[in-house]
């Protein structure tokens, strides 16, 4: 596909998937309205369990692994920026995914301190980059989406004795054998996941009795987004599909079979973002 053949772009455009609460599975349309969804993408909370979603998500899973759309979605982007307000949302989705935008340092002392030695795996890897800096008792390991950032993440972890599957979040996880991992990482993930617990209920599965999972998302419990409302950094239409808080990830942790800690200033209504420790419940 050319950069700039247009009527291949349009082809490409991702389709929609209708969500029902991805809890509790309750449905979106006994759902509670919220004011910092748009028409297009609707953002609610559960009736139900009081899980704050949104109830359209782009289908990014076929697309993601097309390495010419991701490319060209990119070069794409600027032409586009007048006219297309859709497609350059999803081109923005399309460089989170790529770790384009920045992100800060993985908290490797975190890591070190708390999990026992063996393998690591980073949801949502990018070409791996992230796990550079990983303590020496670990072997770095991934699951990504993207063919060809799982590519170069496989290349990296490699060298280490790693690997990279790729492959969507919970296909990926199932193929890794039963209480093997000493640590799952999120940052900056679990927001944008089509099936949130899903995941959560396979982390439980391959992680060792003692290891851990570490987790960043935006805080929805956060001051600053109940001060600037829709135009929170936390809020992005639609590849933020999920909204947490303190109380609200607990609560899936638990659904999950874990329990949460944050640390005394992890989780503070100051921060945009939180972070938290799972381990087994
Ligand atoms: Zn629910």
């Amino acid at each position: 596909m050319s950069p700039h053949d247009n009527s291949a772009m349009q082809a490409a455009a991702p389709a929609v998937l209708d969500r029902d609460c991805p809890q509790c599975s309750a449905k979106h349309t006994d759902a509670i309205s919220l004011s910092h969804g748009s028409q297009e993408w609707p953002m609610v909370r559960c009736n139900r369990c009081n899980f704050i979603y949104l109830t359209r998500a782009p289908r990014y899973e076929e697309l993601s692994t097309n390495l010419a759309w991701e490319k060209t979605s990119i070069i794409e982007d600027e032409r586009r920026l007048a006219d297309r307000p859709v497609s350059k949302r999803f081109s923005k989705a399309t460089r989170w995914r790529m770790k384009i935008l920045p992100r800060r340092k993985m908290p490797e002392l975190l890591l070190s301190e708390n999990a026992p030695a063996g393998i690591v795996v980073d949801l949502g890897c990018g070409d791996g980059g992230m796990m550079n800096g990983l303590d020496e008792k670990f072997i770095p390991g991934g699951v990504e989406i993207s063919a060809e950032l799982a590519h170069r993440a496989n290349e990296n972890f490699k060298t280490r004795g790693g690997a990279c599957l790729h492959a969507p979040s919970v296909t990926g996880l199932r193929q890794i054998e039963a209480g093997t991992v000493s640590a799952v990482t999120l940052r900056s993930y679990l927001e944008h996941e089509l099936d949130p617990l899903g995941v959560l209920h396979e982390i439980k599965r391959v992680l060792k009795p003692d290891g851990i999972v570490l987790i960043k998302v935006p805080n929805y419990g956060s001051w600053n987004r109940m001060v600037t409302g829709r135009k929170w950094c936390g809020i992005r239409l639609p590849d933020h599909l999920n909204y947490f808080t303190p109380r609200s990830l607990k609560d899936m942790a638990k659904i999950a079979g874990f329990k949460t800690r944050h640390g005394l200033t992890w989780a503070l209504p100051t921060s945009d973002n939180m972070w938290a420790v799972l381990r087994h419940a």
